[in-house]
């Protein structure tokens, strides 16, 4: 790697998987600039002094932990399995998924409890171990690194613990989802030593772009009428940053409101507005937010 500038940020991304497109889709939206393309092992921003590294999803937080790179997307999941020494800064929302406990679909398990004395194929051996202690029920853990799914078919186990998002596989594969042990979406992890060293304000900048793109995807920027005698109402029905924006309209009497609502209460909050005399109400999307 003997163009990678040891002054830059290095960030570890996953190379090839489930992550990885919706990863470059969230780095471009921070306003990154770089080339990627499959064969690539790293990519220099060509508007930000950060390296970009390509590397398996399972091999990030190694990297990040040791030093070799200052911060990683990768699942939670996998921190959760290995607790690797590094701090978790964000959720990104995306690359959601659940380690989950699955029977095949003819068996007669039907609850945890069943399992007493049964084998479970997993690739998260320390996650199903903790969740079986955690329920006192004593089991035997088989550590198979890849298609989990197919060892009850061959007789080698009774469940298994795998990552699910849709539950297509399970399906495909004839099982049934017993229970979930915990749920996971993509994070950015940074090395400790990187959060105090020299760069440390590089990191915070990059930061704030980071935050600024998962803010504006929270909120959504609303423009409305409504009659001046509705204005307190309204102001008590949005729950915005600040006060709200308010200007007066060509007519009289009435007045424009425009303020941000955050996306889990978009519609009930736009039904409140409706009910009190809002109306004209126009939704735009936010690009980025600094708050
Ligand atoms: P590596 O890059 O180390 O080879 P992998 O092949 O196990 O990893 P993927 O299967 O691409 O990687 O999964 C990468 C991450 O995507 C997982 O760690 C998890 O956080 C997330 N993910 C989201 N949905 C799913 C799913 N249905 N199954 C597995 N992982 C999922």
């Amino acid at each position: 790697m003997a163009n990678l500038n040891n002054k830059n940020l290095k960030l570890a991304i996953q190379k090839q998987g489930r992550l990885t497109d919706e990863t470059l889709e969230f780095l471009r939206r921070s306003g990154l600039e770089f080339e990627s393309y499959k064969q690539k092992l790293f990519s220099s921003c060509r508007n930000f002094p950060l390296e970009i590294l390509y590397v398996r999803d399972h091999d990030s937080p190694d990297y990040v932990a040791s030093g070799t790179v200052d911060l990683g997307i990768v699942g939670q999941n996998i921190l959760i399995e290995e607790k690797p020494k590094a701090r978790k800064l964000l959720n990104l929302g995306y690359g959601f998924c659940s380690l989950t406990l699955a029977v095949p679909k003819e068996s007669e398990i039907f609850d945890i409890q069943d399992l007493k004395g049964k084998t479970v194929a997993t690739s998260y051996p320390e996650s199903t171990k903790k969740f079986f202690k955690e329920n006192s029920i004593p089991v035997e853990v088989v550590s198979i690194s890849g298609s989990v799914e197919i060892t009850p078919a061959l007789g080698v186990a009774q469940a298994i613990v795998d990552l699910t998002s849709t539950g297509s596989t399970l399906a495909l594969n004839d099982l049934r989802a017993l229970t979930k042990i915990y749920e996971s979406e993509a994070v950015l992890i940074a090395n400790e030593e990187a959060l105090r060293n020299g760069k440390k304000d590089l990191l915070e900048k990059l930061i704030t772009r980071f935050k600024g793109v998962l803010s504006a995807k929270d909120y959504k920027y609303v423009m409305m009428n409504a009659p001046e005698d509705v204005l307190p109402k309204i102001k008590k029905i949005i729950p915005g940053l600040k006060s709200p924006t308010i200007s007066s309209l060509a007519e009289e009497g009435w007045l424009s409101v425009q303020t941000v609502i955050k996306e889990d209460v978009f519609w009930e909050t736009i039904e409140k507005l409706k009910q009190v005399g809002a109306s004209g109400i126009i939704v735009l999307p936010i690009e980025k937010m600094i708050i």
